[in-house]
């Protein structure tokens, strides 16, 4: 070996639980953050104890020393070989106190000593979490030798567990938010399946209440609107009056057109129907080629009136196959059964089927 190389301070050794103090060292979340009061606090009272003119809280990472905080120097890492904590978290539970680094063989040839930093008084305190692992030290350090006093020495340690506390506030509060934000998550979640599962139930709702061919209500939607209706009549003492409407000969626009054709004149009557009920009640499908309708507010007299312009209306639609429609109607009677008003109105336009079709019959 030449005599002329530059003399190197020896690399420091890797703790045996290198893998594990890493990993806990990144699940503390405190590398390359940004600086906080707290740990800044913490360094001006190492300083203020000590006397020291430098203290920095120092992280040892895989191949670097990062400063959480620092005092009396700027820099915000250095490589781990040169870092005094690298040293000091070799032994987590001891000070590391280095009165004089130009006669520790350790330090003795670090650039930090020999170089423009000039660094010959250190003492480090491990920087504990939890679990125990030395995740960096409390240090605090200086350009002339000294020692470190015994209670300078506790004062030091006790601002190291006052940073471990802070460490370990970190990793519960971020755990903590970890949880709530979770939390709210699923909540969300759940309020958007709840919101899902509520609008399916309505389109379900609306589902078994619409006649799938025609749109218009179907006979429970039409059950579920008559009592409605009735209590209101009932309350406000208003009259209220029921049809039935059954398509004359049906069956042979079936035979005659086919099923579909059928069909779609089913539509047609029924928007037929639909459109002029607006603004006087409610039509529905209430069976094959049978319709209700619901005229709150009509009397007889009115209904009658009503269902007879229905009646002409259907007989000179052009593109139903000149089907015409049979209706029988009637007021429901106050304290009668919604059934019976219904019964009534059927019995009547049975009379109109036999009166001869395409005319309005009342019940009695
Ligand atoms: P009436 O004047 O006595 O009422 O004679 P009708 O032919 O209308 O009476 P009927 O009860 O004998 O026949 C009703 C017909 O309506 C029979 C059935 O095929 C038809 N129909 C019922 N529902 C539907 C449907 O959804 N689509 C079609 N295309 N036809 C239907
Ligand atoms: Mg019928
Ligand atoms: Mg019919």
């Amino acid at each position: 070996m030449s005599a002329d190389l530059p003399a190197v301070a020896p690399r420091p050794a890797r703790p045996d639980n290198e893998a594990e103090r890493l990993a806990a060292l990144r699940a503390s979340r405190l590398l390359d953050t940004p600086r906080e009061q707290s740990f800044d606090d913490l360094v001006a009272l190492a300083v203020a104890v000590t006397g020291a003119s430098m203290a920095a809280v120092s992280l040892v990472d895989a191949e670097r020393q990062w400063f959480k905080a620092q005092h009396g120097f700027n820099a915000c890492e250095t490589p781990r070989d040169v870092a005094f904590c690298a040293h000091t978290i070799l032994d987590p539970q001891r000070v590391l106190v280095v009165e004089d680094a130009t006669r520790d063989p350790r330090f003795e040839h670090n650039p930090l000593v020999t170089g423009e930093m000039g660094i010959r008084f250190y003492a480090g305190v491990p920087l504990l979490d939890a679990e125990g692992h030395a995740l960096g030290s409390l240090c605090v350090f200086d350009t002339r030798p000294r020692p470190l006093g015994e209670a300078e020495m506790r004062a030091l340690q006790a601002l190291a567990r006052q940073a471990g506390f802070l460490i370990e506030l970190r990793r519960t509060t971020e755990a903590l938010n970890l949880y709530v934000n979770e939390c709210a998550w699923y909540e969300r979640r759940l309020l958007h399946y709840s919101e899902l599962l509520e609008a399916q139930n309505a389109d379900l709702a609306r589902q078994t209440r619409t006649d799938p061919l025609t749109g218009l209500a179907n006979r429970r939607g039409y059950g579920e609107v008559l009592g409605a209706a009735l209590e209101r009549a009932e309350q406000e003492g208003t009259p209220l009056s029921v049809a039935i409407v059954d398509l004359d000969h049906f069956k042979r626009v079936n035979d005659s057109l086919g099923h579909g054709e059928g069909d779609r004149v089913l539509v047609r009557v029924s928007q037929a129907l639909d459109e002029k009920m607006k603004g006087v009640g409610l039509a529905a499908r209430y069976g094959g080629e049978e319709f209700a309708l619901l005229l709150p507010g009509a009397d007889l007299e009115h209904a009658h009136e009503h269902c007879r312009m229905l009646c002409r209306a259907l007989a000179v639609m052009q593109d139903c196959g000149g089907v015409t429609a049979s209706i029988g109607v009637a007021q429901w009677r106050p304290g009668e059964e919604p059934g019976a008003a219904l019964s009534r109105a059927d019995a009547a336009l049975y009379r109109a089927k036999l009166g001869g079709r395409n005319r309005v019959e009342l019940a009695s």
